[in-house]
């Protein structure tokens, strides 16, 4: 056991709390953990400055969930709910069995919101594999998985920006198998990454906190493995090629996996909201299919470019299995193999090539298919004023960002006109679905 020092105290970002105001808790990506630093003076325009000293309020608290940059959906989820409610993090009996690691991982002497419950329930907002995680954790709440206490109206609103709930071509093409998933092929992006990880949690002692990949439950530190241990790791990782991480729950495989589990059902009670982000356009017309191009570039978001580009091209016949979109569009043909060979000419729409540099848009919308959920899918975030939209519960409010990658909205803060417009907007939504909920209890 592991007690943590640094993890539960310099992560903390809170500003002054008010009782009437749900906190805001904050999850961040695939590798992300550098919190309030990146993100900026985000919260002058969540709480609507100019407004507050008006109307009354004060700030609304705050806080950046620590979870494992490079865990599962699973191992985030359960990160996440000790990180707000404190204690030791258990990842469940059943789960730490199957997947062959320890049960149990940090102690968090204080949790960011101990008094966490239906009677005092969070917002929660996560950017890419952290609005992921928001919905795993949603789903273990929903089966009671931290106990009897746990409920899914614990989360009073989720929000989402660039999340990946069914899977993106891009794990594929960083190194992930199209036909044996997880596992990895030799020399790609991927498998250098998952080195780069092992090396990190071996010195994970001597670490600073961003660089800390919550591994504790894997015993890689060289407290606890060997020189050896590091190298047969690095040679081959049982973590990065398992079903147990990242790569693997970015897969379309995984995703039908959790949808066909009944995962991103949604909760009557929680209002939703995810915004969608594009870089990239429709080939010209004439060329006769639904593939995507990037449309915007700069310096910044150059690696971006690239990747969106190779993701607006991406063959998804080459996948085994073959993923549920590219069966459905079958047209109910059940023929698994056929239906993957034929998943170019069949009736894909150009959602699944439009993308962020990261994540394609049909899975940033929501989890499940749109026939499946419910959903209102709302235009251009540029387009409209989204503070006259009423906020609803159990159903996605589905908002695109145009010319937007994966990163245009968080987590580096530049003051653009979209971050402070997104804040701005945030702080009112959330504002108005606690309007809501008290006019309807
Ligand atoms: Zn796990
Ligand atoms: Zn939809």
């Amino acid at each position: 056991m592991t007690v943590a020092t640094h993890y539960d105290q310099a992560s903390l970002h809170i500003a002054e709390g008010h009782d009437e105001e749900a906190p805001l808790v904050i999850v961040e990506g695939f590798l992300g953990s550098t919190g309030s630093i990146l993100w900026g003076k985000f919260e002058d325009y969540l709480n609507g400055d100019g407004e507050i000293v008006k109307e009354g309020r004060r700030r609304r608290k705050v806080v950046f969930a620590r979870v494992g940059p490079v865990s599962s959906l699973h191992d985030r989820a359960c990160e996440l709910y000790y990180a707000v409610k404190g204690g030791q993090v258990d990842y469940g009996e059943e789960h730490a069995r199957l997947h062959v690691h320890g049960r149990h991982g940090r102690s968090l002497l204080q949790g960011l919101y101990p008094e966490w419950s239906v009677a005092k329930p969070l917002h929660l907002l996560g950017h890419s594999m952290g609005g992921a995680t928001i919905v795993k954790l949603q789903d273990l709440l929903k089966h009671k998985y931290f106990g009897e206490g746990s409920h899914p109206d614990m989360i009073l609103s989720i929000s989402t920006i660039s999340a990946p709930f069914r899977g993106t071509q891009l794990v594929y093409s960083l190194g992930e198998r199209t036909d044996a998933a997880p596992l990895v092929r030799p020399l790609s992006v991927g498998s250098l990454l998952a080195k780069v990880v092992h090396v990190a949690s071996y010195l994970a002692p001597l670490m600073p906190p961003a660089l800390d990949m919550l591994s504790d439950s894997r015993n890689l530190s060289f407290r606890h493995a060997s020189v050896l241990t590091l190298f047969r790791q690095l040679w081959k990782s049982d973590w990065a090629e398992s079903r147990d991480a990242t790569p693997f729950d970015v897969t379309f495989e995984a995703a039908d996996e959790r949808e066909a589990n009944g995962e991103g059902v949604l909760c009557p009670q929680t209002y939703y909201r995810s915004h969608v982000a594009c870089m990239t356009e429709r080939e010209p017309a004439g060329s006769g299919n639904d593939l995507h191009v990037p449309s915007c570039k700069d310096a910044f978001t150059y690696a971006l470019y690239l990747s969106s580009g190779v993701m607006g091209q991406f063959d998804f016949s080459t996948l085994r299995p073959a993923p549920s979109f590219a069966i459905a569009s079958s047209h109910g043909r059940d023929d698994v193999e056929q239906a993957g060979e034929r998943a170019q000419e069949l009736a894909l729409g150009e959602e699944y090539w439009a993308n962020d540099g990261v994540v394609p848009i049909f899975s940033q919308w929501h989890p499940l298919p749109c026939q499946d959920t419910k959903c209102r899918h709302l235009s251009d975030t540029s387009a409209r004023d989204l503070t006259n939209v009423a906020p609803e519960p159990g159903i996605w409010h589905v908002y695109h960002e145009r010319d937007a990658s994966h990163i245009s909205v968080v987590p580096f803060w530049m003051a653009t006109e979209r971050q402070c417009a997104f804040w701005k907007d945030l702080g009112c939504w959330l504002r108005s679905i606690e309007r809501h909920r008290r006019q309807r209890v």
